[in-house]
């Protein structure tokens, strides 16, 4: 009997198909123009370009306008065409482009902060502006009449937002590792709940309203999924990064998370798989394998004369474990590691080579990536490095 040949599943590898230069300093923003095959890019050397691709296959800039003082952040409405600058000394500077997106005229200026602006996103259907700045106030303002709605005094400066229209809640992620959730009514908001579970900055929030699951990423590396709309309040982890997490996107037709990190590296994470939570880790005076005492554990200690043991824990059962007991190492995939981790033997032998089967793919950018896009109607990445240049990618399936 011939073998049955199974149909692999979708891979996604990112396939390098234009490189924006000419730039004098780094690009802290950009986003794809759907349906235009152009690029919006800011940058701190002042420059707000718009980049649209010519018949030679390059990028030509269609529109470029210097500031007075550096662009931090920006947001884009395609529809309206509205393009919101955050800036260096705290105010927000509103542009509509043309149709042919070959001209940009000045709309509206808000003082909106005190000192840079952080992250601005204009939410169209509500037409607010929310902004974040080095102030550590979160604002929001009436895009049509350009008056302060609304303020909230952050932990710590705001380096991610996202606002779910549906229901009105602002996801606010913050350098102390804090993603704090804020209801905004039209003049005033309320503390929801805040999550901890990072040890670094979030340094990106991604939210999906079709699955409900916001995504933080992170500077210790590590990426959170939480569980929103399944209220059951669970958290996923998702190791696969060796470096900052940078940038985050979900594409939903695909249920794939894409993630960038400051060592250039790009991982497609499978999200059509149930994935588990990570254990606690539990405290425990012994092992709780051979029954060993740990080292601070004195009197168990002076009471068998017994040298104590390091603790450690495995990843997977989460049991306070001694080195001796938990000697092996493994990736577990459908719990976020896809780099090996410290396991105890029992769990060791418990995971199957089907269990360790890969749930995302790791690529290389090749440039230390400071900032992400993904444009889903065209299945376009878009990269911006420390070395002045934007990348842009095509994640269209490959067929294998
Ligand atoms: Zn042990
Ligand atoms: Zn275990």
């Amino acid at each position: 009997m011939a073998a049955e040949i199974l149909p692999q599943p979708q891979a996604r590898k990112p396939c390098l198909l234009s490189k924006i230069e000419a730039f004098q300093d780094v690009v802290s923003s950009a986003v794809i123009i759907p349906k235009e095959d152009g690029v919006i890019s800011v940058s701190e050397d002042r420059t707000i370009r718009v980049w649209l691709k010519r018949d030679s296959g390059q990028y030509w800039p269609s529109v470029y306008h210097t500031m007075t003082t550096s662009c931090s952040c920006m947001s884009f409405n395609p529809e309206t065409r509205r393009l919101s600058l955050g800036m260096d000394t705290g105010s927000i500077q509103e542009f509509i482009l043309s149709e042919d997106y070959n001209k940009m005229t000045p709309a509206s200026t808000y003082q909106a902060h005190q000192g840079r602006v952080s992250v601005v996103l204009f939410v169209l259907e509500m037409e607010w502006l929310l902004s974040t700045g080095q102030d550590k106030n979160f604002n929001w303002h009436c895009s049509e009449s350009g008056q302060q709605l609304g303020t909230y005094r952050t932990a710590a400066w705001v380096s991610g937002l996202q606002f779910d229209v549906e229901t009105r809640h602002a996801f606010v992620g913050d350098q102390s590792g804090q993603v704090t959730i804020l209801k905004l009514e039209q003049d005033s908001c309320s503390l929801v709940t805040t999550f901890k579970g990072h040890t670094g900055n979030v340094t990106a929030l991604c939210w999906d309203p079709v699955q409900r699951v916001l995504f933080s990423g992170s500077s210790d590396h590590s990426i959170i999924m939480w569980d929103i709309g399944g209220r059951k309040g669970t958290a996923i982890e998702l190791q696969g990064h060796n470096d900052k997490v940078q940038g985050l996107c979900y594409a939903s037709h695909t249920r794939q998370l894409i993630s960038c990190s400051s060592d250039g590296g790009i991982v497609i994470w499978n999200m059509d798989v149930t994935r588990q939570e990570t254990p606690e880790w539990l405290d425990s005076d012994s092992c709780q394998k051979c029954e060993q005492p740990f080292f601070w554990n004195f009197k168990q200690m002076w009471d068998s004369k017994k040298i104590g043991l390091r603790q450690h824990h495995c990843r997977k059962c989460g049991q306070a474990v001694c080195g001796k007991c938990s000697s092996k190492r493994s990736t577990i995939p459908l719990m976020g590691f896809e780099f090996e981790v410290r396991v105890c033997d029992s769990c060791h032998e418990s995971i199957t080579d089907e269990d360790r089967a890969p749930t995302a793919t790791f690529h290389d950018s090749k440039h230390s990536v400071v900032y992400m896009h993904y444009e889903p109607t065209t299945g376009t990445l878009l990269t911006s490095g420390s070395d002045k240049v934007v990348k842009l990618w095509d994640m269209s399936p490959v067929v294998s």
